[in-house]
């Protein structure tokens, strides 16, 4: 089976749609969680990733401050104001579709959290140390994550137990050794200096992770965001892609 990974779409239609076109045909599609917070398009990304072909989704940070589970306080002043303007805009039944999410869940060989295995929706995964820690809160061959917004494999080595970190190179097809932590980066709002959405294709039958990025029109989002007085910083990150 061809599976598309996604993450972070934080509100992104465009970025959103892009991927949707460049992945084409799929049979089935793992959404990592951020599907709101940062950009304008908080029901149109809800309900077009309902409708993607067997869909497994996960709950991130943003959609559990939307839904008022996680305090706000906990983000910064913009994120927050972000989370804020999503509340007042998205739908009923959105907002019930990202209550009925998990944070963690393991479909045959693989293990899939927001931020890592160990704090699902929380823990960020920045280095081989954190990532080191994480192998022993998930028994799968793999865990894919997302919520840094930046791309990478963490390879752990059994016989030593050290873990090393690759940073994958774009259209690379991986072909996965347990037992690795994979992120497929961002599509909405990606974080390493590359403005372009970021997105995996996941084969189950032969192991492989094809990492892919595609450009989509930032000025037309970062119009929307204008309209609808989204703060300027997320705004202006999006040319820039940090
Ligand atoms: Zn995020």
């Amino acid at each position: 089976m061809q599976i598309l990974i996604i993450s972070d779409i934080h509100a992104n239609l465009t970025a959103l749609e892009a991927v949707l076109s460049d992945a084409g045909e799929i049979d089935s599609a793992w959404c990592l969680g951020d599907l709101v917070g940062y950009g304008p398009d908080p029901d149109a990304c809800i309900s077009q990733i309902r409708q993607l072909p067997n869909l497994i989704c996960l709950m991130g940070n943003h959609d559990a401050a939307v839904l008022s589970q996680i305090d706000t306080e906990a983000f910064n002043p913009e994120a927050r104001q972000a989370i804020v303007w999503t509340q007042n805009v998205i739908s009923p039944d959105n907002i019930d579709f990202l209550k009925s999410l998990p944070d963690k869940i393991q479909i045959n060989q693989v293990t899939l959290a927001h931020g890592s295995p160990r704090q699902p929706v929380w823990e960020y995964l920045l280095d081989t140390y954190s990532a080191s820690r994480s192998f022993s809160y998930f028994d799968s061959d793999y865990c894919f994550v997302g919520h840094t917004h930046l791309p990478f494999v963490y390879q752990l080595n059994q016989d030593s137990r050290s873990v090393k970190l690759i940073i994958p190179d774009v259209n690379e097809k991986r072909e996965l050794k347990p037992r690795s932590i994979l992120n497929a980066g961002s599509v909405g709002q990606p974080r390493d200096r590359d403005t372009r959405a970021a997105y995996a294709i996941y084969n189950d039958d032969d192991q492989t992770w094809d990492y892919h990025r595609v450009a989509y029109d930032i000025p037309s989002v970062q119009k929307r965001m204008e309209a609808a007085g989204l703060p300027l910083r997320h705004i202006q990150r999006l040319t820039a892609g940090w």
